[in-house]
């Protein structure tokens, strides 16, 4: 399993990670950039190499699945 990113995350900073996203119709869950699995609490995102997001949350590059 992939680390987990933090908010502390230099990368993360930049882009405004956050685990739990504060609009909850804007969230990783539901952003074109997540990758990995369907179903899974912590998966690869691709503005983060190396490191799983949480579905729940969210940074400033969200953008809708299409
Ligand atoms: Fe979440 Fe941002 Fe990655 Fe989209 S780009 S999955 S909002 S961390």
């Amino acid at each position: 399993d992939l680390p987990h990113l933090t908010s502390d995350d230099p990368q993360a900073k930049a882009l405004k990670y956050v685990e739990q996203a504060p609009d909850s119709e804007k969230h990783c869950g539901n952003c074109a950039l997540l990758q990995g699995n369907e179903g899974d609490e912590w998966r690869p995102c691709a503005l983060f190499p190396g490191k799983a997001v949480n579905v729940n949350g969210w940074c400033s590059a969200w953008a809708k699945k299409p």
